[in-house]
């Protein structure tokens, strides 16, 4: 770059150089002189150096345009000094260079201004100036003016001689300055080729100057790109570097958590290790201790057995109801519940009925002599004993049944001595006068869930059923099952002693709500049957079985055995003296039902306790449904329900002597049905 632009500068350098080259010729002292020439003496004069200048070309032209310039041109050599002066000032050293050169060429310039110095203003306007001119003679002065003219043409003579002199320096001159032009018309010409060479450079330079400038715009672009992007990158980069901080700071914390969890992994590892010892231990020690528990426990159903036996196989207990609102008080005395040999601490088990025989004492004429019975029971329960404290005494007969023996238990007495107030409870859902069938559930379902523990587990079907005048009826049943179908006790199946009731429904029960719903189904049952002429509830046995089963399968053990908690009919009797009515036929036939049922009850349980050959079960189908739970490995309690009225007094001693009868009873060790 550096060496065109140097040779582009000369060549500038040299251009303006031109002008006042020209201008320096043109100043050449030549009109001063002329002016003083007429006008077709300076027409010939000049007219040569014009035809030269139109044959020389550009170079000459301007040399000749100059002439033009100010006619009154005095001092030449000043002008061309204030040029010479001025060219320095505009060109620098090169132009005074080359300006020296050219007037180094013009030998004879310097001349030129000679000539006005050796000829001065005086000789060049002396009509002027100089020379005063004689006043204007007078027209009759031919002679003077002649003289006048005379001297004029000599004057004029001189200066064409001058003038030619003049002529031929200028002609020389011009030579000189044509020659000169011709040198620098070369020059130009090879500055020009130089200066469009140069151009040329320039331009191309340009051309790579405007492609370098875009390359370097471009450039600079991607250079501010590359910043935005590196400035970007940096920001990045710091946001980086804070990250990894936290990072490293995280990592070290997850380090160091990591080593204490490792340590306390190590420790875990370890405590595992003894613990699992300890456990394998133990579970020896389970083993060992689940053998003597389940030893124990087969020790504790042996003795429990024991104690119901010695308690007897079958046990009698009499309740006597409260007197009701509306009903009169029986006399003092009539009831008396003697206390047992321990004083009042001992729960009663004795009972004193006293009765007025009025046809002794009418025949006599004296008061009516007082006849006293005494009975004696398992247990007997006054009017005011609570539900609970009856079940206290049978819970004991529910454990058994759970321990796989057969157990019955009764509640028998006449119509509206509380049967169904035992085995069922009082009205109105009062769980305080819930009955024995609830209660003895609930302790069923609690119970096995406690044996689960153990590796028991326990399952219940239920079945509910009345049996009304030697027909069975299912209580149970819902829909349009409800008092259809004949139900006939069966066998299960051939050859198996178990017994079932056909078209009976058998529900699978597991907690009291199912057999709360089971037994408001079986009073609204009940209610649909009977009419206002028979209140068949007391005419009939209500019979709610509960069949156990019971598995321990880790040691292939199984039980089973029923539950029966039945409601008997009433036990009273109709006087057969009386005339009866058509219907009351009907009824005496139910009471003889009844009655047969309850005295083959009787029978199969004296049979039983004398180890009769023949049991007759057959004779009712009360006792043939229960025969499974009846002897043998059953127990059996029965509640002899008494009212507290004197009116009833009859059926009471009725029911206690049937009871008394029972009681006496012993029937022969129980078996477990074990399996
Ligand atoms: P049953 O079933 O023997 O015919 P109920 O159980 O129906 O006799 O009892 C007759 C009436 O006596 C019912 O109103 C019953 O609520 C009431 N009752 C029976 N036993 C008791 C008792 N222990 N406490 C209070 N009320 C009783
Ligand atoms: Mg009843």
């Amino acid at each position: 770059m550096e060496p065109q632009r140097s040779a582009l500068l000369e060549v500038k350098g040299n251009v303006e150089l031109k002008t006042p080259l020209v201008k320096a010729s043109s100043r050449l002292p030549l009109p001063g002189s002329r002016l003083k020439r007429g006008p077709e003496q300076m027409e010939n004069a000049l007219e040569p150096a014009k035809k030269r200048t139109r044959v020389q070309g550009a170079a000459p032209k301007m040399n000749i345009s100059r002439p033009r310039a100010p006619p009154l041109s005095t001092a030449a050599h000043t002008q061309s000094q204030t040029a010479a002066q001025k060219v320095p000032k505009k060109t620098g050293p090169r132009c005074s260079t080359a300006f020296a050169s050219v007037v180094k060429n013009q030998k004879p310039v310097p001349a030129v201004p000679a000539v006005p110095a050796q000829k001065p203003a005086t000789s060049a306007a002396p009509p002027v100036v100089g020379v005063k001119k004689p006043g204007k003679r007078p027209a009759w002065d031919l002679k003077g003016q002649l003289c006048d003219v005379n001297a004029e043409l000599k004057r004029c003579r001189e200066k064409t001689q001058t003038l030619d002199q003049e002529n031929q320096q200028l002609r020389d001159q011009l030579k000189e300055a044509q020659q000169q032009a011709k040198t620098l018309g070369t020059e130009r010409s090879t500055l020009k080729e130089e200066l469009a060479r140069v151009q040329a450079q320039a331009e191309q330079g340009q051309q790579e100057l405007g492609s370098l400038s875009a390359r370097v715009l471009e450039l600079e672009e991607r250079l501010g790109t590359q910043e935005g992007l590196v400035q970007a990158l940096q920001k990045e980069q710091l946001e980086l570097q804070e990250e990894r901080k936290v990072l490293a700071t995280r990592l070290e914390e997850q380090e160091r958590r990591l080593q204490t969890s490792e340590a306390a992994l190590s420790s875990s590892q370890a405590e595992v290790a003894s613990l699992q010892q300890e456990t394998a231990a133990q579970a020896t020690l389970l083993a060992e201790r689940g053998d003597r528990l389940h030893g124990l426990e087969m020790e504790r159903r042996r003795l429990h057995n024991q104690l119901q036996e010695l308690k007897g196989n079958i046990r009698v207990f009499c309740r006597v109801r409260p007197v009701l609102a509306g009903e009169p008080s029986p006399s003092p005395g009539f009831l008396l519940f003697p206390p047992g040999p321990a004083g009042l601490s001992d729960p009663p088990t004795r009972l004193s009925l006293s009765r007025s025989d009025d046809r002794r004492g009418t025949l006599s004429g004296a008061p009516a002599p007082i006849t006293r019975h005494d009975f004696s029971f398992d247990r007997v329960f006054p009017p005011g004993s609570r539900q609970d404290e009856v079940f206290e005494e049978i819970s004991m007969l529910v454990q058994s049944a759970l321990d796989g023996y057969p157990v019955c238990i009764f509640a028998y007495g006449q119509t509206g001595s509380g049967k169904t107030f035992t085995m069922e409870g009082g009205p109105g859902g009062d769980p305080q006068l819930e009955g024995l069938i609830p209660r003895a559930l609930r302790h069923l379902f609690a119970v096995a869930q406690e044996l689960s523990g153990q590796g028991w587990s326990y399952s219940f079907v239920a079945s509910y059923v009345e049996i009304y005048n030697e027909s069975v009826r299912d209580l149970l049943a819902t829909g349009t099952r409800k008092g259809q179908g004949v139900c006939e006790i069966r066998r299960a199946g051939p050859g198996s002693e178990e017994l079932t009731v056909t078209n009976a429904r058998y529900v699978p029960v597991s907690c009291e709500k199912e057999v709360e719903t089971l037994l408001h189904l079986a009073r609204q049952n009940r209610a649909v049957a009977q009419t206002a002429q028979n209140e068949r509830s007391s005419r009939s046995h209500s019979v709610f079985q509960l069949q156990i089963s019971g598995e321990h399968a880790a040691r292939g053990l199984q039980c089973g055995a029923p539950l029966n908690l039945v409601d008997l009919a009433g036990s009273e009797r109709l006087d057969s003296g009386l005339a009866l009515g058509p219907g009351e036929r009907d009824r005496l036939r139910e009471t003889q039902a009844i009655n047969s049922s309850l005295s083959t009850l009787g029978l199969v349980i004296m049979a039983l306790s004398n180890k009769e050959s023949h049991v007759p079960y057959r004779n009712s189908k009360l006792t043939y449904l229960l025969q499974n739970s009846l002897g043998g490995s059953a127990k059996m309690l029965m509640f002899v329900n008494i009212s507290p009225l004197e009116e009833n007094v009859s059926e009471s001693l009725n029911s206690l002597r049937f009871a008394s009868k029972v009681n006496q009873c012993v029937i022969g060790t129980a078996q477990a049905n074990k399996k």
